[in-house]
């Protein structure tokens, strides 16, 4: 059998209620889904503590993102973003005409604030945060989001991307919540794909202050989220304790298979969301060899590392087993 743990997917099926609730929404196909996505939109503001007009929608997070800085960005601007980070940060920055403006880690894969925010000039546009960093788990802190908002320039949007955090653990890791009443430029950007499982159906937002969100929905695609999409997003909010309890078992096994891997001898950075980060180099090729012949895809980055999902206790107990193989033979 071959684990799937490239993606951050979540490995748990949709919840009986979620796949019945889609699978009859699925009667009404020849119909446009809610344009305004009004009924989603609604249980997000309430989920979120802010009003209707403060949440965007979109086809994944990503698209949200794409959407954001497309309003934001022409040719010459420039976004500064941490690097490595989200594959899809450098392509949605190029698609504006914009240049990346990728900051190195930290070695210990967090992001470098003050690198970053040496890196701003009157060009940038925006600044990028992702929390947890995907690929290498970190957090960033509120002292760190304070920071950047208190020393990068008024203009400049600040888009932290907390796909992960429900997974999050670390006391120190940044509220946004209670950051948001007091920045009119701090953009928040959440996914149903990770902890909601709903990667296939593709619904991600943004919250952020109204004036801003009604410019992003302007510059959205009419029909951004298709209707099965909104009903499976409606219904996990519905069902979101029972979804949390999933998460919380995926946290379990986080903890578990990265103290398995600190035991083996492994420097696995803090991981705060659904992956480990193997810091490994030029070996990341091989490592994702040695994974892939024993039935596990992973995600390697040549010449930095590989991540992996965390995913079933029998899945990960594979990880364990091909890593601590490789420690030993190395
Ligand atoms: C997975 C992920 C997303 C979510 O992408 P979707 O388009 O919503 O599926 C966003 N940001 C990061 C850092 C991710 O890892």
């Amino acid at each position: 059998m071959v684990e799937k743990l490239s993606s951050n997917e979540n490995p748990f099926p949709p919840l009986p209620g979620v796949l019945s609730a889609v699978t009859d929404a699925a009667a009404d196909l020849n119909r446009y889904p809610d344009m305004a996505t009004s009924e989603l939109i609604a249980a997000l503001a309430e989920l979120n503590g802010v009003e209707n007009d403060q949440i965007v929608v979109g086809n994944g997070s990503t698209a949200v993102l794409e959407t954001i800085l497309k309003a934001l960005c022409q040719e010459g601007d420039e976004v500064v973003h941490a690097w490595r980070s989200f594959e899809a940060y450098p392509i949605a920055v190029a698609v504006t005409g914009a240049t990346s403006v990728p900051v190195p880690l930290t070695s210990e894969g967090r992001h470098d604030v003050d690198a970053m925010l040496a890196a701003v000039t009157d060009r940038t546009r925006a600044i990028l945060l992702c929390t947890p960093n995907n690929p290498t788990g970190p957090v960033l802190t509120q002292a760190e989001v304070e920071r950047v908002l208190a020393e990068a320039p008024s203009d400049v949007l600040v888009l932290l991307d907390e796909a992960y955090v429900e997974f999050v653990r670390d006391p120190d890791v940044v509220d946004a919540a209670s950051l948001l009443p007091h920045h009119s430029r701090l953009v928040v950007l959440r996914t149903f794909s990770k902890a909601y499982g709903l990667a296939g159906l593709r619904v991600g937002y943004a919250v952020g202050r109204a004036r801003l969100v009604g410019g992003f929905r302007a510059a959205s695609t009419p029909f951004g989220v298709n209707a099965l999409a909104q009903v499976a997003a409606l219904e996990s909010l519905r069902h979101r304790a029972e979804l949390l309890e999933r998460v919380e078992q995926l946290v379990q096994e986080r903890g578990r298979l990265v103290a398995a891997l600190r035991g083996q001898g492994w420097d696995i950075p803090d991981a705060q969301g659904n992956f480990v980060w193997f810091d490994v180099g030029d070996r990341a090729g091989v490592l994702a060899r040695a994974f892939a012949e024993a039935g596990v895809i992973v995600r390697p980055f040549a010449g930095e590392g590989v991540r992996v999902t965390v995913g079933d206790r029998d899945a990960n107990d594979i990880v364990i087993d091909v890593a601590g193989d490789f420690i030993a033979g190395a």
